[in-house]
């Protein structure tokens, strides 16, 4: 008869123990099921789920028992039902979500409210991994990141719901993201920007408008317009022609002195490296769209092209206005060229005409966003550098700095 037991091994961590135990079920013949272990400050946690007959599963346990008293380790087993391991077996890969928690440093009570929404809604954390190095006790302006994968059945709106409580609890120090674990989340390929005061802070209109003394006038509707309060592309028609009559060399002077956000180096040195297609999508200017796809390496650029004659502005734009819907659009077109499902796009961007985007990519985030934007969006990220990403990404400082 056939017989299943799972075996649960805790202790300080010694070189040889897995070969030891491991040894055992060998000898036996026993047949591995499962297997996992983790090495969390040199204590060790090892599961191992075997199939064998009841005439040896005896013989495997005392000789198991022997092995971990002389390697002075705790071993607990527990005999599995066939419908318990048939059920075990039917929910593979089903329901799994990733919480990333990102911060200059994430605090206890953080972890702890995050942990008790996570279980209000019935979810299980199945691991929780750190991203960011080890940190060095002195620690002025690092960051900390961990990620929980974690486990269980939510509804829609369950998910929604949850969503929300989390996006709520975001803010203030603590930065929180919240993934289906997918494939899809294991090969994003392109990742589409926002260039505004997403990867540069400020905003060009302002500057030109600043240099050509209507300042104040184009920064009024400049605000009004990313609050969602009047149409982008009327607002747009109105601040480019208060632009009439500057020169084009201001243009290149604003390009060579544009303030680039924080984290904006690294995040483009590590995303070209792994192969991420990345874009700007931006309600601004090409000019400048332009500079940083040369400073940076940026594959793809859309943004607006202002109509020049006499090196002087006219006042007017060439083409189609790239307001909030085009944006969506050129994303799903990018996903297209480059032969990719939409899940696969991550977007980033903080005013209102970045939302379709974020809501069409698979993965949207809202960088030091409007709070519209932040309402609104499904991942936030408004306390540390564009490098903050990464993270979300999944990807560890030990890869990426090692
Ligand atoms: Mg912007």
């Amino acid at each position: 008869m056939v017989e299943i037991i799972q075996v649960n091994i805790s202790g300080d961590d010694k070189p040889g123990l897995t070969a030891a135990l491991m040894g055992v079920l060998a000898r036996y013949d026993a047949f591995v099921l499962d297997i996992g272990q983790s090495n969390i400050h040199k204590s060790l946690v090892l599961g191992i789920l075997f199939k064998t007959t009841t005439e040896q599963s005896g013989f495997i346990m005392k000789d198991l028992l022997f092995e971990a008293s002389r390697l002075g380790v705790q071993i607990r087993f527990t005999p599995i039902e066939r419908d318990q391991y048939d059920a075990w077996v039917a929910r593979q890969g089903r329901n799994r979500y990733i919480v990333t928690l990102l911060g200059r440093e994430v605090t206890a009570s953080e972890i702890a409210e995050v942990s008790s929404i996570i279980t209000a809604h019935g979810l299980n954390i199945d691991a929780i991994k750190r991203l960011t190095g080890r940190m060095p006790l002195d620690n002025p302006g690092g960051k900390s990141c961990i990620e929980l994968s974690i486990r269980g059945q939510l509804t829609q709106d369950g998910r929604l719901a949850f969503q929300r409580e989390l996006m709520s609890r975001s803010g203030s120090g603590l930065d929180i993201s919240f993934q289906k674990d997918d494939i899809y989340r294991r090969s994003r390929r392109l990742i589409c920007f926002d260039m505004d005061s997403t990867l540069i802070g400020t905003e060009c209109i302002d500057e030109l408008a600043e240099r050509h003394g209507v300042g104040e006038q184009v920064k009024a509707i400049t605000a009004s317009a990313m609050r969602g309060e009047i149409d982008f592309k009327e607002s747009f028609r109105r601040r480019v022609a208060l632009l009439e009559g500057l020169s084009e060399d201001v243009m290149e002077e604003i390009a060579h002195t544009l303030p680039y956000n924080e984290g904006l180096e690294r995040m483009m040195r590590i995303l070209k490296m792994v192969g991420y297609k990345t874009a700007i999508l931006s309600g601004g200017f090409t000019y400048f769209g332009n500079y940083l796809k040369m400073k940076f390496g940026f594959d793809y650029v859309y943004a607006n092209e202002l109509e020049i004659v006499d090196g002087k502005l006219t006042g007017r734009y060439l083409g189609e206005v790239v307001d909030g819907a085009r944006k969506a659009e050129l994303l799903r077109l990018l996903c297209q060229v480059e032969n990719i499902h939409l899940e696969q796009a991550v977007a980033v961007g903080d005013g209102a005409n970045d939302l379709p985007m974020l809501g069409l990519a698979g993965l949207g985030i809202a960088y030091h966003a409007k709070p519209k934007v932040k309402a609104t969006a499904d991942q936030n990220l408004s306390t540390i550098g564009l490098d903050g990403i990464l993270y979300f990404l999944g990807l560890k400082d030990s890869q990426i700095d090692p």
